[in-house]
């Protein structure tokens, strides 16, 4: 009994001074944390971004250099047209919704916004192909503002570890934002996404070699349940 409810309690939230560390040693291990996908300006992130939905961003970054050296502006990318964008980057999954919005986002930058991608949330959710996840991306590394974008990797990272639980990305954004501190907000996109690549993987978690393994819900689950075992 007493160990049901020690374990209820383990199923909670991680607590502040835990979010703390858990931000401070993948900080040590990483001071400062990129985007894997290849860009180099807001404009070809802004593409990189679309075209790495339901897709690796090794795989977008095999495509990206040819489509780039084509077009690396919305004028550019326009002029080269949907049939051409669709050859370049038909390795990509769903590359043909992916060209068709491409086209689209790049004649509505020029037409209201001058050719220049926009700072702004609700004027990047209005570019056809841009969701919440692709604007806070966008937010954090192009204009360097504090919103964490929720992935696969950081979704289930998030839950798992008990740092935010939410049933959808929305609901995961908004603990996250809610519970990260202010000096670890700017880089916490990054983290949880490289820890959720290539540590806390989603079959197959490498646990034993985990930084954070002691403040993490699940971790501490699994010790709990052990111990739960071997007393019986
Ligand atoms: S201990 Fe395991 S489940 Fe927890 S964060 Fe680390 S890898 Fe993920």
């Amino acid at each position: 009994m007493l160990m049901d409810r020690r374990f209820q309690e383990l199923e909670g939230v991680m607590k502040r001074a835990d979010i703390d560390e858990f931000f401070r040693r993948l900080s040590a291990r990483d001071p400062a944390p990129s985007s894997e996908l290849a860009f180099h300006s807001p404009f070809t992130l802004l593409v990189a971004v679309v075209l790495s939905a339901q897709a690796t961003d090794a795989g977008v970054n095999r495509a990206t250099p040819a489509l780039f050296a084509a077009a690396d502006t919305p004028a550019k990318m326009a002029r080269l047209g949907e049939a051409r964008v669709r050859e370049l980057i038909k390795t990509i999954g769903l590359f043909n919704t992916k060209a068709r919005n491409i086209i689209a986002l790049s004649q509505q930058l020029l037409e209201r916004h001058g050719g220049e991608v926009p700072t702004d949330r609700a004027a990047l959710e209005a570019l056809p192909g841009v969701g919440r996840k692709t604007a806070n991306v966008v937010l954090n590394v192009a204009f360097g503002e504090p919103t964490i974008a929720v992935d696969t990797h950081v979704f289930r990272v998030a839950n798992r570890t008990g740092l935010a639980r939410g049933k959808t990305p929305e609901e995961v954004e908004r603990k996250l934002l809610r519970a990260v501190p202010a000096r670890w907000k700017q880089h916490a996109h990054h983290w949880l996404i490289l820890h959720g690549r290539h540590v806390c993987k989603a079959r197959k978690p490498s646990c034993a070699e985990c930084a954070v393994a002691d403040l993490c819900a699940r971790e501490r689950r699994r010790r709990c349940r052990r111990r739960r075992g071997r007393r019986r």
